[in-house]
Formats: C-alpha cells, structure tokens, sequence
C-alpha cells in the first residue's frame, strides 16, 4: 500500500465515526437507476456491512469504541417532521430499512458510533500482520497497467487499486473524477451522564436532522459530542490545503448549531477542531470498478458514507480481482462509472451556488414553514 502521509491520514482517521448503512444515492434513486431489485441488494449489503465492521474489529481485537446504538434523526420543525414522515413512508415502500417514528424524530437501528482514528490505526496493524507492507510518506503521481509511479520510484503491480477518494482530486490522471468537499468538526469536554439523560443520547449512538446543510454528531466513549457539517466552501482548482481543515466561520456555524440543537450544551467547552476532505463524484453514486485489461481498479465516490462504504467496497475488490462472481460482485455500483466534473470556473460556480443553496434551503424553511423550493430543485443533483 502506498499512502502519501501516514495510514489514516486521510477522511478515513477524522471523520464523525457513523458506521452506517447509508448510501450516497437514496434507495428511490437507484431503484430508477438500476431497477428494484438492484436498488434492494444495494441496501441489504450495506445494512450488513455495519454488522460485518463490528465483526472484523471484534475477531481481531482492534478497540474503536463500536457500538451499535443506531442514529436519531431530530425532526425539530413542522417542515422537518414532513420530511422525516417522507423518510419513513419510502423506507416502508421499499421493506428494508426498519425506520422507526418517534414523536420528534426517527430512528435508525442500523449504525455504529465508532472512533475513526482507532479503527483506520487498528486495520493497518492487522494487515501488516497479515503480510502487507505501507508505505507511508510515499506519493503516487501516476499509474498504468502493471506500474505505479511515486515521488520516490516505480513499483510494479499485477493488480493496482486506486483507492485516493477526495484526494484524487489532486492527482492528474483523476482530477475530475472527485470534488474534494470539506466537512468540519468540534468536540466538546466530556458532559457528566446527567446532561445525556436530559439530552436522551445514549451510548453507542449518532444524530444527526433533517435540515438541508447536513449536520452529525455522535456521543463518544468519554461522553463527549463530536459534532461537525458541511458549509466550508469548495476551493478553486479542486485544492487540498491543511490550513482549509480548520475554518473560523465553520467552527462558528457548528457552535452555534449545536447550541440551537442542544441548549443544556450552550457553554460547554469546545476542546477539539478539525475537518478534512470527502469525495463527491458528480452524479454523488459511489462506485467500484476493475478494468480486466490493465488490471487497475478503483473505489470511491462515497460522499459523507465512507466509513462503512469502504469495507464493501474492499470485499467487493477481492472478488472481482480473484475472479469470483458473487452476490457483491452483482450489486448496481459495480462497474458504474460517474461523469467527469466540470472545469473551471463552472467546477467553482456550481460547488459554490450548490452550498449556498441548501443553506438558503433552510432559511427558506425556517421563514416560510414550507418545504424549500430550492432544495427540491437541488434534490436530483445531491442524489435524492
Ligand atoms: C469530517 C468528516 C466527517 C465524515 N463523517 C463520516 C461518517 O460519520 N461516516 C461515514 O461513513 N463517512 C464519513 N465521512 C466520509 C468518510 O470518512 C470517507 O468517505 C472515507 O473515510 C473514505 O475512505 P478512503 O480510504 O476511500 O479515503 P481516505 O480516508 O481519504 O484516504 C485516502 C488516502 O490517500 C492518501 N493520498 C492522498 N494523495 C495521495 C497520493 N498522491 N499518493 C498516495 N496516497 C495519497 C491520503 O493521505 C489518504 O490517507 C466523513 C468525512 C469527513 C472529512
């Protein structure tokens, strides 16, 4: 494996830690893409993919705080609470995902509340145990069949898997395959249990609701909320920087939210800050593809639902490389290609007009009480 930074460098070792079964795409959206049943194979891997992580990490030891305590969805409008509704009602016309209705919200038994870092840290350990070697510090420039080529030498390959996410914007030969768009986080102290009675967040669980500019959280093991959302601006060129990780008006934003969400937490302490890139193809549908000519493979496309993603995605990637066809080696995102992104400026426009948008969405809502006329016409483009 060669890794540029450190393994876990990436999204994968600071993201919100949802172990979840979701899907960039929404299960009405592929089942127009790829038929009903397709669309229900897809969601039945996916919804076996959390359970699937815990059973990795449990056989080989690796301590990532998982624990299957499901998401609540706060439905904290009038308009929200139709959404959440909606959200119940085609989780019901499909049969596969046992949303649950509650009075203020929904609940999704499927998600684990994880720690990001552990995890990542915890499977390169036990791969190298298994014979693999990382290379960290090692950065890939270009490949072609049978040959990568890094900062520091050429490697031969029989097999290559490129496996960059939001970061192959950066690389030439993928620069718009992926939008690098931003999420951000914070972590509060560690809340004594008293105030998560009075919250209603148990261990083990994440939540997140149903504005448009999507916020997360979850409870951690020392009790703290790690929180994040979109909102960071998408940066010319498709540019990856350290310093775009942290963003004072993001940080701001997400305080504030939180607060709005949860006031008993209005003064707790913001301790910890950070953020990172995802990748967003253009028509927002993961996908997983092996050329069996050159023998060069990619995975990617999650959007913000890579944590569990990725696992299918690696199983998926040993079946096709080994030759066997299999119930994964069937599901819709094998073999889907997205479309490129466009150049600049349009590329910067749209990423741009788009987040704007949804947070407009959600003024809109607020005002009017009604559902946003904007974010039902920017559904199609957002994989609704
Ligand atoms: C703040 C945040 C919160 C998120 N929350 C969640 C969540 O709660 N649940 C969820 O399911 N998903 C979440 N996601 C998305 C999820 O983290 C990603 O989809 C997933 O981690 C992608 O994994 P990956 O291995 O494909 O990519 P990454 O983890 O991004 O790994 C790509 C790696 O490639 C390396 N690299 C870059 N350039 C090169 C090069 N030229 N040569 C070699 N190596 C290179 C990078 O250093 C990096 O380590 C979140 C993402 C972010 C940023």
């Amino acid at each position: 494996m060669l890794e540029k930074e450190i393994a876990g460098f990436g999204a994968s070792g600071r993201n919100g830690g949802w172990c979840s079964a979701l899907f960039p795409r929404s299960t009405a959206s592929l089942a127009k893409a790829h038929g009903r049943d397709a669309a229900l194979a897809m969601r039945r891997a996916m919804i076996a993919t959390v359970d699937e992580v815990g059973a990795v990490t449990a056989a080989n030891g690796i301590d990532c705080d998982f624990v299957k305590g499901g998401t609540i969805a706060f439905a904290r409008t009038a308009v929200q609470a139709r959404a959440a509704d909606a959200d119940v009602a085609e989780a019901a016309l499909f049969g596969v995902d046992p949303l649950e209705r509650r009075e203020a919200s929904v609940f999704d038994p499927n998600c684990a509340r994880v720690h990001p870092a552990k995890l990542v840290r915890g499977l390169a350990r036990v791969v190298e145990g298994l014979g693999a070697t990382v290379y960290e510090q090692t950065e890939v420039t270009g490949w072609s069949a049978g040959t990568v080529t890094t900062a520091r030498g050429t490697v031969s390959a029989g097999e290559i898997v490129i496996a960059l996410e939001g970061y192959g914007a950066t690389v030439a030969q993928t620069h718009r395959r992926v939008l690098p768009l931003y999420s951000l986080m914070i972590a509060t102290e560690p809340l004594p249990d008293s105030t998560w009675d009075e919250i209603g967040i148990e261990h083990g669980q994440t939540f997140t609701d149903y504005r448009h500019l999507l916020i997360y959280g979850q409870r951690t093991a020392d009790n703290r909320f790690a929180f994040g959302g979109r909102g960071a601006r998408y940066h010319w060129g498709s540019v990856i920087r350290p310093g775009f990780d942290r963003d004072p008006r993001v940080f701001g934003h997400l305080r504030s939210a939180l607060a709005r969400v949860f006031p008993q937490v209005a003064d707790a302490r913001i301790t910890h800050r950070w953020g990172g890139p995802l990748g967003v193809p253009r028509d927002w549908h993961a996908g997983v593809v092996r050329d069996a000519g050159t023998r060069i493979s990619t995975a990617g496309g999650y959007v913000g639902d890579g944590l569990s993603t990725t696992n299918l995605a690696g199983r998926t990637l040993a079946d096709l490389i080994l030759g066997h066809d299999t119930e994964l080696t069937r599901l819709p995102w094998v073999g889907h290609h997205s479309p490129d992104w466009e150049v600049e400026p349009l590329r910067f426009v749209g990423a741009n007009l788009g987040m704007l948008a949804m947070d407009a969405a959600d003024v809109e809502e607020s005002v009017t009480s009604r559902p946003s006329i904007a974010a039902k016409l920017m559904g199609p483009l957002v994989g609704h």
